[in-house]
């Protein structure tokens, strides 16, 4: 897991949103009803990706979510701070 450089929280744990998500989550917005993607590498989890309900739809993502594997982490994600992430959610 990478790091990232927040203003509010300085050196975070980074999570992975679509861009959707990331507005919110800069904005100090609540963020609405998503999925999560848990990204694996040979059986272990490496990345968890969050996406909007338009997202899911646009990039044909499998619903009910299903881990998905190492050739599909590249789907877009934003990086944004988890702890900014986690207040987002939590609002
Ligand atoms: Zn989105
Ligand atoms: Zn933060």
């Amino acid at each position: 897991m990478g790091k990232i450089l927040c203003e509010r929280h300085g050196g975070s744990p980074i999570a992975f949103v679509c861009d959707h998500l990331a507005a919110e989550v800069c904005a100090q917005r609540a963020v609405g009803p998503h999925a999560e993607y848990v990204v694996e590498l040979d059986g272990r989890e490496i990345l968890r990706h969050q996406y909007c309900p338009a997202c899911v739809e646009r990039l044909g993502l499998p619903t009910p979510p299903r881990p998905l594997n190492f050739e599909e982490r590249d789907l877009p994600a934003s990086p944004v701070c988890a702890r900014c992430y986690r207040d987002a959610v939590g609002r």
